[in-house]
């Protein structure tokens, strides 16, 4: 099977073609301007991965709002529905400092979910 993915690990943005073959292995890959492409392709095929974006209700803020959220490090994408659920049920109270833990370990992944912005 053929494939194009887009490394995102750094701003170059290399597009990679990969030939893989049943077993999920990378039998050839051209397009990475350097070997971290490659590590993020075999990830890509296998599991894939991305930081978590969203937000989570605020009570008790200066102002009515909604406080961003982000996982500290990627989660695999079949983990993000689980996580969105839990940030949907969950709510925080001000005041909040940027990088406060909001969902400690979630889904048994060692990664937490943090706050993006310090709120009053
Ligand atoms: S292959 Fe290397 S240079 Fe290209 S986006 Fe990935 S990390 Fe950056």
């Amino acid at each position: 099977m053929k494939m194009r993915i887009c490394c995102t690990t750094c701003p170059n943005e290399c597009e990679l073609d990969v030939e893989v073959d049943e077993n999920k292995h990378i039998i050839s890959a051209v397009g990475n301007k350097c070997p971290r492409g490659l590590t993020f392709a075999e990830k890509e095929v296998v599991d894939p991965e991305r930081v978590l974006a969203s937000t989570v209700r605020i009570d008790g803020a200066a102002h009515n709002c909604l406080l961003p959220v982000r996982t500290d490090a990627a989660l695999p994408l079949r983990l993000h529905f689980d996580v969105m659920r839990q940030l949907a049920a969950c709510a925080v109270s001000a005041p909040v400092k940027m990088g406060d833990v909001i969902l400690p370990d979630v889904c048994g992944t060692g990664i937490n979910v943090v706050a993006s912005r310090s709120i009053a």
